[in-house]
């Protein structure tokens, strides 16, 4: 059917391909998250007709990839977020013995998750989602291995977790190392959200094997699966019960049937192969190579927009905390010198022909490499030219 020429589905998915843009920023979710592999599609065929006890399969495909990785357990999610409400839902569970959702959420409300003062990501607010509260530590510029201690001393057994977002390099952040241990020390567990923290290829284990009690990451970053998809990595028993509670959970009482809180997470047949397939294929990924070959694309990209103008100065950067993640992957640079402003270039990107997306921070323009692909470049340097053109008056700026 969809080779039809003149399907109506035909016309909306061409014209759905003609809303696509260059994407400089990195695996967002807004953007669509990444692009899958062929394997990973093939992948999805395998199950995309048969029916399946999903209880059963998430359940080996968690412990296939639990092997695979030499972690303790492992258990496929809807993406990181959902893995955090549904990792703090099941660390509630294992600590009050509440397990409908109702009873999460009451239980939930009278604790709080310890989360350093400088860890201010846009994904904080889910924890509100299984119920506690949120307890900052530490200053901004400033976290002290005191303030953690003081906070759980303070806050006792209402004390859930401390919820600790993988930002290194962040100055003055309290380094994962010390949050363990402290946390540890009055028992206290660690959840550590690294989404996008690989590449390098080892942070997939490396969380986990430091000592934290569950580690959440996406599958649609740069591990490769479909955006919709996430991986989390733990102690035992919070996994298991992370599956009880989960979206293939149902419980038959004198109530009637009851589904748990990971129900609205739900994930298809298709997504737990794909991830599956994901994983697979990250393993064999040399990382090295590929960070290589990002830097040499950031070279060849650095090197043509230099060309464009004198007025341009571009350079090839390791990026700090606050950039897009990973910090794995170098960026180009552009500081403008006539004045233009890199905020006004960056929306002026997103007006193009083909829109483009790229950042700017601190006054300056950035470009990652991760999803770009080779014939965005020439795009990328017709929609910078054109900008620098418009400013100098030589053209008019046309949308
Ligand atoms: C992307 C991201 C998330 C959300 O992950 P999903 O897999 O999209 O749900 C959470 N935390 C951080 C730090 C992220 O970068």
């Amino acid at each position: 059917m969809i080779d039809d020429e003149n399907s109506i589905l035909t016309d909306f998915l061409k014209f759905v391909r003609s809303m696509r843009v260059v994407n400089g920023i990195g695996t967002m979710t807004f953007l669509g998250g990444n692009t899958v592999s062929d394997e990973i599609i093939e992948s999805m065929k395998y199950v995309s007709d048969i029916f399946i006890n999903m209880q059963d399969f998430s359940r080996i495909a968690g412990e296939y990839i639990a092997r695979r990785l030499g972690v303790e357990a492992a258990y496929i999610t809807a993406g990181a977020a959902a893995g955090t409400v549904l990792g703090l839902a099941s660390l509630l569970s294992l600590k009050t013995g509440a397990r409908y959702i109702k009873d999460i959420i009451e239980e939930g409300r009278k604790m709080v998750v310890a989360v350093q003062r400088p860890h201010k990501t846009e994904f904080r607010d889910l924890i509100y989602m299984a119920g506690p509260g949120i307890i900052e530590f530490g200053d901004e510029g400033y976290v002290s291995e005191q303030s953690l201690e003081e906070t759980i001393k303070k806050h006792g057994k209402n004390i859930l977790a401390v919820l600790h977002y993988e930002l290194d390099p962040m100055d003055g952040a309290l380094p994962l190392e010390s949050v363990i241990r402290i946390a540890h020390s009055y028992n206290v567990p660690v959840i550590v959200d690294a989404a996008a923290e690989i590449p390098p290829k080892g942070n997939l284990t490396r969380y986990l094997k430091m000592g934290s009690d569950l580690v959440l990451y996406s599958g649609g970053k740069m591990l490769g699966g479909l955006s919709n998809s996430g991986l989390m990595v733990g102690r035992k028993d919070i996994i298991m019960m992370a599956q009880s509670l989960g979206p293939f959970s149902e419980e038959n009482g004198p109530d009637g049937t009851r589904v748990f809180i990971g129900r609205p997470m739900k994930i298809s047949k298709e997504i737990i192969v794909a991830t599956v397939a994901a994983v697979e294929r990250f393993l064999t990924f040399n990382d090295e190579d590929w960070l290589r070959k990002q830097r040499s694309m950031a070279d060849n990209i650095a090197k043509m927009i230099s060309d464009i103008d004198q007025e341009m100065t571009v350079r090839v950067v390791d990026p700090g905390w606050n950039h897009p993640r990973p910090v794995a992957i170098p960026r180009v640079e552009i500081s403008f010198e006539n004045g233009m402003s890199a905020d006004e270039v960056c929306s002026r990107l997103k007006n193009f022909r083909v829109p483009i997306y790229t950042y700017s921070l601190d006054g300056k323009l950035y470009l990652n490499p991760q999803c770009l692909k080779e014939d965005d470049v020439p795009i990328i340097i017709d929609g910078l030219s054109s900008i620098v053109r418009a400013e100098k008056g030589e053209t008019r700026w046309r949308n």
